[in-house]
């Protein structure tokens, strides 16, 4: 064992204590302290006997999440990085913590997200033995591009001995890994009712033969059962399809490789759907006994700060992580809160992407590459725009067609909530960005008082 790794693990494991001591979750520093001393640390650090991936522009925390929550149900010691960080340093971190002095691991499995743009510094060094992929969308621009580019750096960085698990339904992230024989499909079956026909399309032309793509029908974005006419690429038929959703009695059931397995709904946003899918091909492939799953579900629950309902006296307080700079990710919230069965909805919304303003180059191009046609949903009476780019959130919701008449804004994140009628308004929905979940939580608070008080 090279004197440099053993240094270098020390010292990562001294710092993570001391990070911790101060209060601080320290969930890449470590990583990165390990990575300078010894820069092929991850390959010398041993590896979990089983080890799974999860990748893709949007889903990626929430299907680790009930991968592991799962694993660990059914008696599993599971390494994860969720509440972490999914870059080289945080994927390090994670391994680490959970690994011995002499750098051998202390659990079995080791359910590991990885930021699709890290692929080439993380697959460099540990080889998986499962990859779960998503979704491959539109994204931040600045950050990550287009789709070809992303598509181009898992194709190049992942090795072609790993079996891959892979949404069928996606058009682009189905022809994923050409190499890898190993390959499994999820997805929905077309009788389950759309979320929305929306104008963003990733894929329009065959990456193949450069014809004009057509759609048996469209899920949303390029999701849905796409084919070239040119020549027959299309849509991969899903080995684990969702073949019926039952909201009204939260269940809905999985066919895996045609036998069905009936689950309870965790959260019933489309996009959630497809993730349980994926991490439920990927138990099953695991060889995890259906039975086993079934029941982890019936436990299951989605972390709070991603979707959380609270009553108040009256109110109704519905809170939606909506991220920032993620386009596909935004409208998907949007057209999430505008389906919530009930009427006459008060929208606030705080997506203000505070680390990009104080710590990058501001780019505001991704709200024009958002959707907000849902914002024009009858059912939304009133959006409130609170936070420093309010005006440009204002404009976009305009250039989709959304009443004026309905807008407020407010530069002042706290502001929003003075701004939202309690008397008027029972069902309030707030979509806030993942950077601001202190702020969107006092302002919770602070309506949910109002609401108590009447
Ligand atoms: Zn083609």
């Amino acid at each position: 064992m090279s004197p440099r790794f053993i240094f270098a693990l020390w010292a990562a494991k001294l710092s993570r204590l001391v990070i911790r001591l101060f209060g601080r979750d320290g969930s890449c520093v470590p990583g990165i302290i390990a990575v300078k001393l010894c820069p092929d640390f991850l390959a010398r650090l041993k590896k979990p006997e089983t080890l799974i991936c999860v990748t893709g522009t949007n889903g990626k925390t929430t299907t680790s999440n009930l991968i592991t929550s799962v694993l660990r149900k059914c008696g599993y010691e599971v390494t994860n990085n969720s509440t972490g960080s999914n870059v080289q340093g945080g994927v390090a971190t994670a391994l680490l913590a959970d690994a011995t002095l002499t750098g051998k691991p202390k659990k079995s499995i080791a359910v590991i997200e990885v930021d699709e743009r890290s692929s080439l510094k993380v697959y460099r060094f540990i080889t998986p033995d499962y990859l779960v992929c998503n979704n491959i969308m539109r994204d931040s621009l600045k950050r990550n591009a287009h789709t070809d580019f992303i598509s181009y750096i898992l194709n190049t960085a992942l090795p072609p001995s790993v079996k891959v698990v892979l949404n069928g339904d996606d058009f682009i992230c189905s022809h994923l890994f050409p190499d890898n024989r190993d390959r499994v499909y999820f997805g929905m079956k077309s009788e389950i009712p759309e979320g929305s026909v929306l104008a963003s399309r990733d894929v329009v032309y065959c990456p193949e033969c450069g014809t004009r793509l057509t759609a048996d029908y469209v899920r949303f974005d390029h999701i849905g059962r796409i084919r070239c006419p040119g020549c027959g690429r299309s849509s991969e038929e899903p080995d684990y399809a969702v073949t019926a959703v039952d909201r009204e009695g939260r269940r809905f059931t999985v066919s895996c490789r045609g036998e069905e397995l009936d689950l309870r709904i965790v959260n019933d946003n489309i996009v959630n759907l497809y993730n349980c899918c994926g991490a439920v091909a990927l138990l099953c492939e695991m060889g995890i006994e259906k039975e086993k799953i079934r029941s982890a579900f019936e436990e299951m629950k989605i972390v709070s700060s991603r979707y959380d309902h609270i009553d108040s006296g009256k109110l109704s307080i519905t809170t939606q992580l909506s991220k920032g700079q993620n386009p596909v990710a935004t409208a998907r919230a949007f057209n999430y809160i505008a389906s919530l069965p009930v009427e006459k909805k008060c929208l606030l919304i705080m997506i203000d992407d505070k680390s990009d303003n104080t710590k990058n180059s501001e780019s505001v191009c991704w709200i024009y590459d958002t959707d907000y046609s849902a914002l024009r949903d009858p059912s939304i009476d009133r959006i409130i725009f609170a936070g420093k780019r309010c005006r440009d959130h204002r404009l976009r919701a305009l250039m989709a067609g959304v009443d004026p008449e309905k807008i407020l804004t407010t530069d002042d994140l706290f502001a929003g909530a003075e701004l939202v009628d309690c008397e008027k308004y029972e069902n309030i929905c707030i979509l806030n960005d993942p950077y601001i979940l202190k702020e969107a939580a006092q302002v919770r608070e602070t309506i949910a008082k109002k609401g108590a008080a009447e």
